[in-house]
C-alpha cells in the first residue's frame, strides 16, 4: 500500500532498499521541560528504513527484509522504552529512537559478507510528527 513517500537521499550505490513497519511502544521524557511528555504515554511508531549497497548476498538480497523488521520490532514493540537497555543512559525521544535504531540496524549490518549500509531511519511518532537520522556519510544528501 502506497502510504507516503520518504526524503530521499544522494548515494552511489546500485542498491537501494526500504522497509516499512511499525510498532507500538510507550515512554516518557524524564525531564520537567517536557511537559505533559513526562507522564508515560504510548505511540504506534511508524519507521523506514533506508539499506543500500553495491553486492547481493547468494539469495539476491542486500539484506533480507523480514530479518530487518524483526530486528527492531522483536525488542520494542510493546515495551515501555525507558526500560530498555538501549535507553538507560539516554532519553527515548523521537530522536534518540531513530539513532538508536539506526545503531541496531548497522550493527546487524556489518556482519553482512555483502557490506551493505543503513543510509537513513525515518520514525514517525506522531501524525504530525518525525525524524531522520543519517550517519555521517550520508548527510550531504
Ligand atoms: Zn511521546
Amino acid at each position: 500500500m502506497f502510504q507516503q513517500m520518504y526524503p530521499s537521499i544522494n548515494h552511489h550505490f546500485a542498491y537501494e532498499l526500504n522497509k516499512d513497519f511499525n510498532f507500538s511502544a510507550a515512554h516518557y521524557i524524564p525531564s520537567e521541560d517536557a511537559g505533559k511528555c513526562m507522564r508515560t504515554h504510548g505511540h504506534t511508531y511508524f519507521v523506514n528504513l533506508t539499506i543500500v549497497g553495491d553486492s547481493l548476498d547468494q539469495n539476491g538480497f542486500l539484506v533480507n527484509f523480514s530479518e530487518l523488521k524483526q530486528l527492531v520490532h522483536g525488542q520494542f514493540d510493546h515495551q515501555l522504552l525507558n526500560e530498555l537497555p538501549a535507553f538507560r543512559d539516554v532519553s527515548p525521544s523521537t530522536e534518540m529512537v531513530a539513532r538508536t535504531i539506526y545503531e541496531i540496524v548497522q550493527d546487524h549490518l556489518k556482519q553482512r559478507d555483502n557490506h551493505p549500509k543503513c543510509a537513513q531511519v525515518f520514525v514517525r511518532e506522531t501524525p504530525t510528527s518525525y525524524v531522520k537520522y543519517r550517519p555521517e556519510e550520508f548527510r550531504n544528501g
